[in-house]
């Protein structure tokens, strides 16, 4: 068997193991399954690819592949050591923008590779040379979208850049402006491939992927983070089509694919149009300067917020991004334990968006030992609210605005939120009266049955359970 019908073999082997990981992924229950597959897909393929390269490019081509895998996975290794799970969702920004990145050098290299010696293609040069010509094009463009707005998408997740939507006049028409050119100049490329062509698609491209998410708004940031994967998954397939690598092809139109239903599957949990988020139309215009009189909110002590606990039948704590801040979910773990023990019925309610990517939740949930049965997502426990004694609000704010439900001007209007509003009380755990990621004004602090337990997640959890 030669290395190439091996190496093929192999890629075969790790593309069914991607499939499977996806299976694997997408429940509880068999996620680390789904995560080990993975790793064996990938550790197969980059073996596989090793001994190509061994075979083909012993000399200098090796010992670049060499360099580029000790310093990718030392660099690697270090940042998932030291990454925060609330630093997650930058750092899979920031990642998407090294595939565009890589996209974009594959394309202008397949350009420049055969630009003076075209007759160097394989086969049939004439059309396959137009072929060629439209997938550098089209490589180099999706790329490089992808790598502007994966930046714009990890400065506004790591606040380095505000989170507010970026208005310019005829935002649309820039966009569609944008795509229309695009495609007159593939066109205009593959009829005759000049290079200014290609420096113009780019520059077109890395303009359109800034605009393109610096225009979306805060709380539609967790779709713009899976759209960005679903193209990273797109520029990806478009180099293995260039380099002729079908697990490349085959990996990133998985990825293409599962990112583009995440992002549906999301928009419909946020009532969001598919379209007038990914063409960055439905922004947060308002911004946090909302100057209603919502009237005076209330405090309480966390012996009080014990003495409710203990007297309550029903208990359902709506976990949000400050929890993870707070590192609280042990102490709630801790703090559920102790409540079921006294006999109190203690559930937990999981916005589809709560935290910073989806499944941060039930992530820090799982990692501190709640039982699963009593995890329930937000369409499972909404009706269930009203007949509740207590709900627990930790560190969660947008995820529980009943501006959302109630008020048609509000920036987040149409967006299903968690109706805690209706529970008997409200114990609202944060450290100020500030808004949440989305900007916007929460009224539900100010409401009759609402109370706010002031200071960091952990400590006044910690706190409740020593008064307990
Ligand atoms: P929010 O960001 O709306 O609110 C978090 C709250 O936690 C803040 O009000 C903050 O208030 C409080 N907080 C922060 N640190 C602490 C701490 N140490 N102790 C106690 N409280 C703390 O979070 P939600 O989870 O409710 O909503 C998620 C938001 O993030 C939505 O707007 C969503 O669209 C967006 N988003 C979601 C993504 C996803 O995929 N899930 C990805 C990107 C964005 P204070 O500062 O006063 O303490």
């Amino acid at each position: 068997m030669t290395a190439l019908s091996l190496a093929n073999a192999a890629y075969l082997v790790a593309a069914l193991l991607f499939i499977l990981s996806l299976a694997g992924l997408s429940k509880h229950e068999t996620a680390r399954r789904g995560v080990a597959f993975g790793i064996a897909g990938m550790a197969i393929a980059l073996v596989a690819t090793f001994i190509l390269v061994a075979k083909s490019e012993p000399g200098i081509g090796l010992v670049l592949l060499i360099v580029a895998m000790v310093i990718g996975a030392a660099i690697g290794l270090w940042r998932a050591r030291i990454v925060e799970m609330t630093g997650m969702p930058e750092l899979i920004a920031l990642l998407h923008s090294f595939v565009g990145l890589a996209a974009v050098l594959v394309g202008w290299n397949g350009y420049l590779e055969y630009r003076d010696e075209p007759n160097d293609l394989p086969g049939d040069a004439g059309t396959l040379l137009d072929i060629h010509n439209a997938e550098v094009f089209i490589g180099v463009f999706i790329g490089a979208v992808t790598l502007t707005g994966s930046i714009v998408a990890y400065l506004k997740l790591s606040a380095k850049m505000k989170s507010a939507p970026l208005v310019l006049p005829g935002k649309n028409w820039i966009n569609l402006g944008a795509l229309v050119l695009f495609v007159a100049l593939t066109i205009w490329f593959v009829v005759s491939p000049a290079l200014w062509l290609l420096i113009l698609v780019t520059v077109v491209a890395l303009a359109l992927g800034w605009h393109l998410v610096a225009s979306i708004g805060g709380g539609d940031m967790p779709v713009v983070v899976s759209m960005l994967n679903s193209y990273s998954g797109w520029a990806a397939a478009a180099s293995g089509f260039l380099l002729g690598n079908d697990l490349l092809i085959i990996t990133g139109a998985l990825v293409g694919s599962s990112g583009a239903y995440l992002s549906y599957i999301m928009c419909k949990a946020m009532n969001r149009s598919f379209i007038s988020v990914i063409a960055g139309g439905f922004g947060i215009e308002a911004g946090p300067s909302d100057d209603t009189d919502y009237g005076e909110h209330r405090e309480i002590t966390a012996e009080s917020a014990a003495e409710l606990l203990a007297g309550a039948k029903s208990v359902v704590i709506t976990p949000g991004y400050g929890m993870a801040v707070a590192q609280a979910q042990y102490p709630v773990a801790d703090l559920t334990a102790r409540l079921r023990e006294k006999g109190v019925d203690v559930r937990f309610g999981i916005h589809p968006v709560a935290g910073r990517l989806p499944g941060h939740m039930n992530v820090l949930l799982a990692e501190a030992k709640v039982p699963y049965d009593i995890v329930l997502e937000m369409d499972e426990i909404n009706d269930d609210l009203a007949e509740t004694d207590v709900v627990l609000v930790i560190g969660a704010n947008d995820t529980v605005n009943p501006a959302a439900a109630e008020d048609p001007t509000s920036p987040i209007a149409g967006m299903p939120v968690l109706h805690v509003w209706e529970a008997k009380h409200v114990i609202v755990f944060k450290r100020s009266m500030a808004a949440g990621y989305a900007g916007v004004q929460n009224p539900l602090f100010f409401r009759e049955n609402s109370q706010m337990l002031f200071g960091d997640a952990k400590d006044r959890v910690e706190d409740i359970i020593k008064a307990l």
